[in-house]
C-alpha cells in the first residue's frame, strides 16, 4: 500500500510509513478484530425467560437436594446414637 501522507510504497502489513512515519490505513486490522468480539456474545440472550425459569428450577432442585442430604445425615447420626445407646 502507498502512504497517504507522502506516497511512499510500504508493505501491506506496515502500520507506519517507513519514509515519514505516518500511520497507515488500519481498516483491515479493525475489520479482523470485529467478528472475534461478536463471536463471544452469549446465545442465551435469545431466551431470557427460559433461562430465568431454568435458573429458578436449578435453585429449587439445589435446595431440595441439600434438605435431603441434611435429613439423611441427621437420620444416620440419630441411628448411630440409638445403636450405641442400646449397647
Ligand atoms: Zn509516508
Amino acid at each position: 500500500m502507498f502512504c497517504r501522507n507522502c506516497g511512499t510504497k510500504n508493505q501491506a502489513v506496515a502500520l507506519f510509513c517507513k519514509n515519514c512515519g505516518h500511520s497507515m490505513d488500519t481498516n483491515n486490522i479493525t475489520a479482523h478484530n470485529t467478528p472475534a468480539s461478536t463471536q463471544n456474545a452469549q446465545p442465551n440472550h435469545k431466551f431470557p425467560l427460559l433461562e430465568s425459569v431454568k435458573r429458578v428450577f436449578f435453585y429449587i432442585g439445589e435446595i431440595i437436594l441439600s434438605l435431603i442430604v441434611s435429613l439423611l445425615v441427621l437420620y444416620a447420626v440419630g441411628w448411630v446414637i440409638v445403636y450405641f445407646a442400646k449397647k
